[in-house]
């Protein structure tokens, strides 16, 4: 038997949102804040098209994504780095700045990836709870110590939706010291209407320890082919660069990612509907007497303590798919049809 290193026992379980079907055939998965839309078309071609060269490697560099990149966020290539997903930009980030000795700091509950990387990477997790559902920026800071190495913010927060506004994530920022990263994680970026929420890629300019986390999986529609990157200044880019492993990206991805791009203005409507949606799922909750937190991400949160699990079960019944996270149950926004079973399902949870 080879000998593992002993931390591995200890991980704890990533657990992706699965789909469930009822006994009469409806399947609506609202467990893993995916897209509710099909692959539009002009993406499919270039999937096709690239499936045509996959005996080739390819571009390790990615180029032609990150010039598209750039030009669209007007930030310059090299402040970009990319990587298979957020999650695995995320994971460089470790590599990146993670040694013996060294703690992260993370709200919690927040993304549930974190604790996973921080144990695998050996780094000691600092866990700052959550008041009234949001980060705690000023605790967040507090908690650094000498052996900081870095600090994650998940604006909005996964799983609750919430919010960290200007002044207090530019007082939080002016505060942490120089030599820990900064990581903004914005996957949900796209979804945000609260015009006070700032864009993380206005904030990295004069902050040489901030990062800025973002992916091609929830308003881009391409979760099941993992691209996500990171903006930063170029210090911060090119060392996490240098963690990636060759071809971390495939070229099918490299292709849909630039196709998603040129073809963003039809994405962003799709994005504009779940807003809509999202307005209406929460209206209708709050109607039934739920308490949900202010969401401004492609989810809702239902605080529901020792329910939660049978809250998740009673809506499986319905092909219902929700994400149960410990104290709560994480309900995508989906298509009006998936919203509405949903809906029907809460509606007679509280009533019964
Ligand atoms: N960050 C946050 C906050 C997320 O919720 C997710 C996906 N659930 C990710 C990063 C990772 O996304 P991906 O790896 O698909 O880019």
């Amino acid at each position: 038997m080879p000998r593992f290193r002993p931390i591995l026992d200890a991980l704890p379980a990533y657990r992706a949102g699965k789909a469930v079907v009822s006994a009469d055939g409806r399947s609506f998965k609202l467990s893993s804040n995916e897209s509710p839309y099909d692959p539009l078309p002009s993406v499919v071609e270039a999937v096709a098209a690239a499936a045509r060269e996959i005996h080739r490697y390819p571009d390790p560099a990615c180029v032609g994504l990150t010039e598209a990149l750039s030009a669209r966020l007007g930030v310059p290539q090299e402040h970009i780095a990319l990587g298979a997903g957020s999650v695995t930009v995320a994971q460089q980030l470790f590599e990146t700045v993670g040694e013996p000795g060294a703690e992260v700091i993370y709200a919690w509950r927040s993304f549930e990836a974190y604790p996973l990387l921080a144990d695998l990477a050996g780094v000691t997790s600092v866990r700052v709870p959550l008041v009234e559902e949001t980060h705690d920026l000023e605790a967040m800071a507090a908690a650094v110590t000498p052996a900081t190495r870095m600090i994650f913010v998940c604006n909005p927060n996964n799983p609750t939706g919430t919010v960290n506004r200007t002044a207090e994530l530019t007082a939080f920022l002016d505060r942490v010291p120089e030599d820990v990263l900064v990581v903004l994680d914005e996957a949900y970026r796209e979804y945000v209407r609260d015009a006070d929420v700032p864009d993380g890629l206005g904030l990295y300019g004069d902050r040489p320890n901030v990062a800025v986390l973002r992916t091609f999986s929830k308003a881009y529609g391409l979760a099941g082919l993992r691209v996500g990157y990171l903006v930063a200044q170029e210090p911060v880019a090119s060392a996490v660069r240098k963690t990636t492993v060759p071809f971390a990206v495939n070229s099918i991805a490299q292709a849909a990612a630039i196709a998603s791009l040129a073809a963003e203005d039809e994405l962003l409507e799709r994005v504009e509907t779940v807003v809509k949606e999202r307005t209406r799922v929460r209206e209708a909750l709050l109607g039934q007497g739920w308490a949900v937190p202010p969401t401004e991400a492609n989810f809702v949160w239902l605080r529901l303590g020792e329910r939660t699990a049978e809250f998740a079960e009673h809506c499986a019944v319905d092909g219902v798919a929700v994400r149960p996270l410990g104290e709560g149950a994480r309900v995508s926004v989906g298509s009006p049809e998936a919203n509405d079973a949903f809906l029907d399902a809460a509606a007679r949870f509280r009533a019964g």
